[in-house]
């Protein structure tokens, strides 16, 4: 898709295209009203967590505690959804003045290790969340980091919810909604 994008870009001298690169979009509305339910066990760290504090699962499988990270779990940018929807906005107003085709991240430049992100969790909530160390799952990296400097450059956008937020406002979510979307 991106491929597509970028030769659209470059056959028509008019056009122009922001690809948002999104690195790990976590957190929900403020509302409580809007957040993740994926479909069956979650395949994401962070929904599959808030799920164990809310009951739902048992235990977090931690996937490999051997990397070379603080505390040997991979570590990722996590992203608030509302500075994502924000750099959106920034995009399109950016795509206005602009020609041709950018790739820009989207992340806050800012790693958390799984296990920093359970203990967030578990202090956002005030829910234990229980885990089990595992082996690593294939095709994991050890650390997936934004460089930020070029949303702020470009968009005149960057990241204001921290990690803290991200819980809060999932487990805003979770809590008021334990089944997701499903109907009780
Ligand atoms: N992870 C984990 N247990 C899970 C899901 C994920 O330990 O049940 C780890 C995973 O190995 C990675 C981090 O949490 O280090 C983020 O995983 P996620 O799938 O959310 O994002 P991605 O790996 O695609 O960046």
């Amino acid at each position: 898709m991106a491929l597509i994008i970028r030769d659209w870009a470059a056959s028509w001298k008019e056009a122009s295209a922001v690809l948002l690169r999104y690195f790990n979009p976590v957190g929900a509305d403020a509302s409580g009203r809007i957040g993740e339910d994926p479909n069956g066990i979650p395949n994401n760290l962070v929904p599959y967590i808030s799920q164990v504090a809310v009951g739902r699962l048992k235990h977090l499988n931690v996937f490999g505690t051997d990397y070379k990270t603080r505390d040997g779990t991979g570590e990722r940018d996590y992203i608030h959804v509302e500075d994502l929807a924000r750099a959106h906005l920034a995009a399109i107003q950016f795509s206005g003045t602009s020609k041709g085709c950018e790739a820009i991240n989207v992340g806050t430049g800012q790693g958390a290790t799984v296990l920093e992100m359970v203990k967030a969790f578990e202090h956002a909530s005030g829910r234990a969340v229980p885990y089990k160390i595992g082996p690593r799952r294939d095709g994991d990296v050890a650390r997936s980091l934004a460089a930020v400097d070029k949303a702020e450059r470009l968009l005149g956008w960057k990241a204001n919810l921290d990690v803290a937020d991200m819980c809060r406002t999932t487990w805003n979510w979770q809590s008021t909604n334990p089944n997701g979307y499903a109907q009780d």
